[in-house]
């Protein structure tokens, strides 16, 4: 039982807080919050939710596309309802911070999570009690965690701890995506879940893939449809397949310069406790099947949380105004001296693949592929993003440490090196260093397509080098 003077002073310090940084210079967005979990602790949290939310809170998380999503549900959200959120800076502060100063009706949250330890989505999901829980996707990423092996197992199971307190509520996750459709099994008995997913005959995942094993019996899954790396029509021995949708993204037309997509929505709502039932049709600009994905997660979580009303009104009229917006440090094709230089994050197999397709659309001269590499520990994604870089099959490779480990690079090197024009520049473990070699290798290259891409420290070692770059 939390006492209830700490709580208030708690509150007021975390406000106060709040308003002190507001008229200073840097900002800090997460301070408040961290600064009222230290005075209070982490249990006050859920007496802080329980005071600021009327409905209570959706949570979203996965590996790919979480920011782009919740920013979508975000907006489409708050046509209906007032929101408290976190975006971007997905962790447990910066979500404090926002309870601590809006009071709304209901809670919008991104949150990322590695692994247990650090990301804590047990005590999460426990504080918060959410009414629903967002799975966007979950494939291989951060196998090594302060140094500590993150075997992926380890990381589906953290993943699947954030909707752990979730009960009589909704989890929305992605039925073509094996791992997250199994967390959204093991949950079937106390809550709705609604899955959405492709149903498209004309979409085929160009890119190879490794492997990917049956979340229930680990065996190898069949695919008869690669959507998007690990995303398809899947089945398995065990009985283990691929459910059927009930948000479904059920045509598909490429026109001259744009899109026309069709979903289909059977999705229960929270509020009205009946089926929405849509057809919905878009023109969008030409976004990468990637974002596909995003938008149908954004209006599948729209229609399960919305008020009920003018569903398909609001999701034509976001979307017909929508501006793709590059989230910082993503992925982005620049022009630096008459070069063409695509230049972004792509710390996982499916964000480098989604930079390799959209780099392959300009690329008209011979290539040159600036690798930043993962640390050691993870030799996985390593295989994944190997499966990117022979596809553009670049005619010259520089091969760089992208994070901690030198010795791991190195390694990683002598693992394509014979298979390309390649050179190593072992570069120690400094921002300043690195992005300024980064930009010196672009500035003098022979070559007119560059892609910069790979693994590297957060989004700021992508956003700061691509400043630099445009300087
Ligand atoms: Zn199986």
């Amino acid at each position: 039982m939390i006492n209830g003077l700490k709580f208030y002073m708690a509150l007021c310090s975390g406000k106060l807080t709040y308003y002190l940084l507001r008229i200073m210079p840097t900002g800090g967005k997460s301070f408040p919050g961290l600064v009222f979990i230290k005075i209070a602790g982490k249990d006050a949290l859920n007496k802080l939710a329980k005071r600021q939310l009327d409905m209570g809170s959706v949570l979203i998380t996965g590996t790919n596309g979480k920011t782009t999503t919740t920013t979508m549900i975000i907006n489409l959200l708050s046509k209906d309802w007032k929101l408290s959120t976190s975006v971007g800076n997905n962790t447990l502060f910066s979500l404090t911070t926002d309870l601590l100063i809006n009071k709304a009706q209901l809670g919008v949250y991104e949150y990322g999570i590695r692994d247990v330890k650090h990301g804590t989505p047990d005590l999460v999901s426990d504080y918060m009690q959410p009414v629903g829980v967002v799975y966007t996707n979950i494939s291989r990423e951060h196998t090594q965690v302060a140094g500590v092996k993150n075997p992926f197992e380890d990381y589906l199971y953290a993943k699947t701890l954030l909707s752990r307190s979730l009960k009589k509520g909704i989890l929305i996750t992605n039925a073509d995506d094996p791992n997250v459709t199994w967390i959204g099994q093991n949950k079937e008995k106390d809550n709705t879940i609604v899955y959405y997913g492709f149903s498209l005959e004309n979409i085929n995942d160009l890119f190879e893939i490794n492997p990917v094993k049956c979340p229930y019996c680990h065996e190898e899954l069949n695919y008869t449809k690669h959507y998007m790396g690990q995303r398809g029509i899947y089945d398995c021995d065990c009985g283990f397949r691929r459910p059927e949708p009930n948000v479904k993204l059920t045509e598909f037309i490429v026109q001259d310069d744009s899109w026309k997509v069709t979903f289909n929505l059977d999705v229960y709502n929270y509020n009205i406790k009946s089926n929405i039932l849509e057809d919905i049709t878009l023109n969008l600009p030409v976004v990468g099947i990637h974002n596909l994905y995003n938008i149908l997660c954004a209006i599948t979580t729209y229609a399960a949380f919305s008020t009920g009303e003018n569903i398909k009104e609001n999701i034509i009229e976001y979307y017909s105004n929508y501006d793709f917006e590059v989230p910082p440090g993503r992925f982005e094709i620049l022009d630096v001296d008459n070069k063409i230089v695509g230049v972004g994050q792509g710390d996982n197999g499916d964000a480098l693949k989604v930079n390799s397709l959209l780099m392959t659309n300009y690329v008209d001269e011979e290539l040159e592929f600036i690798y930043c590499t993962p640390d050691a520990n993870e030799e996985e994604i390593f295989e994944d993003h190997l499966l990117s870089i022979n596809s553009l099959n670049p005619d010259n490779l520089i091969v760089i440490p992208g994070r901690t480990s030198v010795d791991a690079a190195k390694d990683y090197y002598n693992i394509i090196e014979k298979q390309y024009d390649s050179t190593f520049i072992p570069l120690e473990f400094d921002f300043e260093e690195r992005i300024n070699k980064i930009v010196d290798l672009v500035k003098n290259s022979n070559y007119k397509n560059i892609i910069i891409s790979g693994c590297g420290e957060e989004i700021y070692f992508w956003d700061y080098l691509k400043k630099k770059l445009q300087e």
